[in-house]
């Protein structure tokens, strides 16, 4: 039996190593690692670099308190804002927690100038800001928050598209929109460049934050370093995680001079979080994705990668509904459950993982070749041939 608590539906099926792409299980079989721990993995599995820097580090120095000067931290958070809109980072350990601490920057703001009842967060129904209470109230889900009462009270909601709901649920107390520029568990939905224009001239005009949650389709997922890039639109925090530690578990928020300067000594704290050994790591795959020319090579294989699903689309059109995504997160959405289809890639070692709507998620790593895309397109096809 299994002493693991049984809040997984997992399958049958586990690792002994990965490879770039690949990974290989305890009875010797080789997958094509289309999950990469949902969108962690953005160099594949044990890149070399990933892995001198790793050993180096290791050797020199794991953790030390934030009480003292931590100098890969600096590095990376200065990095991190040359390259951004931030001018000031928090280095924290994970998604959620980099949301909950985005969600407490933005109250601190306004606490800061003397306006505390501002405090409301406005956040887009069935969103996904991960698992701590109050992120799981901010998600208004229902199924996540189920049994998991009192409700964590502070959030508002709207639901995904519908401008009139946002516009009537914003009020005086609105201190921040959170949204996902991508939602990514929700099934894979973009928010437009032009929608993204709308809600920063609306917080503009009613002195509200705008929080972008960027933890999945940030970090070179979407093709530029961040989703929101090709909107011109500048957010005022933004939480990141999965991608920027390629494995390492590191999570962050960036934000601005104006949401910085309420969190002053004292307001907010993380045992773990930015440690030299996480930093080391980051700096390492910031230095790698965050560059031109490796960028250019995500937009262009996820172009080749989309035209190819839209092709399979067509030839399938009572199975597939839509192709939807940006960069290489992309979904397969079906019209029915989508479980089956899951399964079966599997069998034909190809690895995805669900989201909402029927979607099958996809989510390669960002060094992705061409050929191993051809792989994946051979067996989605050959997948939706079998149960069309
Ligand atoms: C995964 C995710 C989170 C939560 O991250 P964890 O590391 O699981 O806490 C938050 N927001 C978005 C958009 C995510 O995709």
């Amino acid at each position: 039996m299994s002493y693991l608590a049984k809040n997984y539906n997992r399958k049958k099926i586990g690792f002994k190593y990965g490879k770039g792409c690949y990974l290989y299980s305890v009875n010797n079989k080789k997958y094509l690692d289309f999950v990469q721990g949902i969108a962690v993995n953005s160099l594949g599995h044990a890149h070399p670099r990933l892995v001198k820097t790793l050993r180096d580090q290791s050797k020199k120095l794991w953790h030390v308190s934030n009480a003292f000067q931590i100098p890969e931290g600096e590095k990376l958070a200065r990095k991190l804002c040359k390259k951004t809109f931030a001018d000031y980072v928090m280095f924290q350990n994970s998604g959620a927690e980099a949301t909950e601490a985005a969600i407490k920057a933005a109250r601190r703001y306004f606490y800061s100038i003397g306006k505390p009842k501002k405090n409301r967060i406005l956040c887009i129904k069935n969103s996904f800001h991960g698992r701590t209470l109050a992120a799981i109230f901010a998600s208004g889900s229902k199924k996540m928050t189920e049994g998991f009462g009192p409700k964590v009270e502070g959030f508002d909601h709207f639901s995904f598209g519908d401008h009139d709901s946002l516009k009537k649920k914003i009020n005086k107390n609105t201190a921040a929109i959170m949204v996902e520029t991508i939602m990514g568990e929700g099934g894979i939905k973009v928010i437009p460049d032009w929608c993204l224009k709308d809600l920063r001239t609306l917080c503009n005009k009613k002195n509200i934050l705008l929080i972008l949650d960027e933890v999945q389709c940030g970090i070179g997922r979407s093709g530029d370093f961040f989703a929101f890039e090709t909107s011109k639109v500048k957010p005022d925090i933004v939480p990141i995680a999965k991608g920027i530690g390629g494995g390492f578990p590191i999570g962050a928020v960036l934000m601005n001079k104006k949401v910085a300067s309420g969190m002053i000594p004292g307001t907010h704290g993380s045992t773990f979080g930015g440690n030299p050994l996480a930093m080391s790591v980051g700096n390492t795959v910031l230095d790698i994705i965050a560059n031109k020319k490796f960028l250019n090579n995500v937009k262009s294989v996820s172009k080749y990668f989309l035209f190819k699903l839209n092709k399979i689309k067509e030839k399938y059109p009572n199975l597939i509904k839509q192709i939807r995504g940006k960069g290489l997160l992309i979904g397969i959405q079906l019209y029915k459950d989508q479980t089956k289809f899951i399964n079966k890639l599997m069998d034909n070692q190809l690895l995805t993982i669900r989201a909402a709507e029927n979607v099958v998620r996809i989510l390669p790593p960002l060094n992705v070749k061409r050929k191993e895309i051809d792989i994946a397109l051979q067996v989605i096809d050959k997948v939706c041939s079998q149960l069309k």
